[in-house]
Order: C-alpha cells, then structure tokens, then sequence
C-alpha cells in the first residue's frame, strides 16, 4: 500500500533522512519509535505530501507520489492523483485543528461533504456513529472550546476516520494532553485498530501503546531504520545497544 524506497531528506545542508526503506501493508499497524528529531515526523509529513524528498520514491497503491525530473530535481505527480492519494490517507496532528467556529458533528461532516461528495444525511450518520463511539455522542452540538483537550483529540480522531482512509498517520497525538487525558485517547486509538481495515503510521513516545497496537515497531535512529520487527522482539529483545539505551528511558 505504502512504499518507501531509498528516501533521502535534507533541510538546507543537514541531511535528516538518510536512505528510508520500508512498506506498510494493507490494514498493518506501525509504530515508529526513535529520539527527537531523527525524522519520524518528517516522514509521515511526506506521504502527506506535505514535505518533498529530496530523492528516492514514495508509492502509494503502486503509484508514485513524485516524478524525477531530467535535471535531478523531484517535482509532484499530478494534481489528479495527489488528490486522490490525499483522499486516502487521514492524518492526526498533536495539534487537533478542529474548526473552532464549528461544532463537534459540522467538524465531522465538512470533509464527506465538500471533498468526498457524501450525501449530507449520510455524512451525518456515518459522524454520529463514530463520535459515539469515541464516546462523544452527548457533545454533537458542543463547540471545541467547551470540550477537553482529550475529547478534542478523539473529535479529531473521529474526523479523519468518517473519510475511511486506506492509512492513518497519528503524530504523537497525546503529547500535548494532560496525563490524566492521554489514556481515553489512546483506548479509542485501540479500538480502532482492532476493527479497522485500515493501515496505520503511529508516531509514538508511549511504548506500551506501540506494543498493544503495532503488528510491527520500527525504531529510527539518525535518519536511518535501525531496527524493526515485532513489538515482543523490538521492545524485550532489542539487538542494538542504540535501541537498548532508548529503550532504557521508558523503563
Ligand atoms: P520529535 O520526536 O522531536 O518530533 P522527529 O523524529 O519527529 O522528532 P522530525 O520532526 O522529523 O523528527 O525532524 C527531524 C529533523 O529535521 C530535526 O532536526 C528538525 O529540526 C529538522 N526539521 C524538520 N522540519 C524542518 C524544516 N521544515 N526546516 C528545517 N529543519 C527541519
């Protein structure tokens, strides 16, 4: 579904990714692991096509995000595809973003709408159900600003899976939240997961999440994969001492 192949990024002259190879298939769940600022959120923001390589490709369903260019240079597939390859994935800031002058359900609903085509009762029903299910089906009416940072968080969750997504990218998500807040959030995360047939891209500092969630953990290092596999390998029988000494932090 996903693919990575010899990714490099550089931000003027530092180099901060340095040659990403990795796949994410159909339904699978990833969590990405490392220290700040060895690139996990980069990244996630370049199958958002919010940032562009430098080189190497990026597939998405067999289809390249990024056209090479005589000169070397990458320039961007087509408007018509990005769109469409947008459409497919639903990303989650640690930020939530919701629309403040909306509520809860119109946050929900906006995007079917105006970007999918939903049919407005049927937008309304298919936000209904989730924001039940993420436990807010009491604050349809409710504006951001009158709910928690933890519920605004499973608004923004909810928002981005009414668009049924092929992949979800959450980027550290519960950073912001207050502790006692991070838990709800997490749940709904799970419980997502667990029913979803969609892939997910989970950047995360909470080890015992990346565990229950992940079919697979990969820990970055230095702009490189260093190590990757099962969250019972990675997490109880890490092989490098880079990965033991991370990993020594959460303990
Ligand atoms: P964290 O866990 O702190 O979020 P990260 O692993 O997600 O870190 P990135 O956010 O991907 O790391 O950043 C990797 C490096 O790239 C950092 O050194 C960062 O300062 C740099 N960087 C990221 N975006 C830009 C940008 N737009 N311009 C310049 N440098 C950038």
């Amino acid at each position: 579904l996903v693919e990575y192949k010899d990714v490099h990024k550089s931000f003027d002259d530092v180099e901060v990714l340095k040659g990403i190879n990795l796949t994410v298939a159909p339904g699978e769940k990833l969590s990405l692991i490392g220290p700040s600022g060895s690139g996990k959120t980069t990244i996630i923001r370049m199958l958002m096509t919010l940032e562009k390589p430098t080189s190497g490709i990026i597939n998405v369903d067999g289809t390249p995000l990024w056209h090479k260019e005589v000169n070397g240079e990458l320039v961007p597939a087509d408007e018509k595809h990005l769109r469409q390859v947008r459409g497919n994935i639903g990303m989650v800031f640690q930020h939530f973003n919701l629309f403040p002058h909306m509520t809860i359900l119109k946050n929900c609903i906006s995007a079917p709408i105006n970007v999918l085509g939903v049919p407005k009762e049927e937008a309304e029903q298919r936000a209904k159900e989730m924001l039940t299910k993420v436990g807010l089906g009491d604050k349809l009416d409710s504006y951001p600003a009158q709910l928690s940072g933890g519920q605004q968080q499973r608004v923004a969750i909810a928002r981005a899976v009414v668009m049924r997504p092929k992949v979800m990218l959450f980027d550290e998500v519960t950073s912001a939240l207050d502790p006692e807040t991070v838990g709800e959030v997490l749940e709904v995360i799970k419980d997502i997961a667990k029913e979803g047939e969609m892939a997910m891209i989970l950047v995360t500092h909470e080890m015992d999440f990346a565990r229950d969630v992940a079919d697979r953990i990969v820990f970055l290092e230095g702009g490189k994969i260093a190590e990757q596999g099962p969250p019972q390998q990675i997490l109880e029988n890490p092989e490098s001492d880079r990965l033991q000494s991370f990993l020594e932090r959460f303990r």
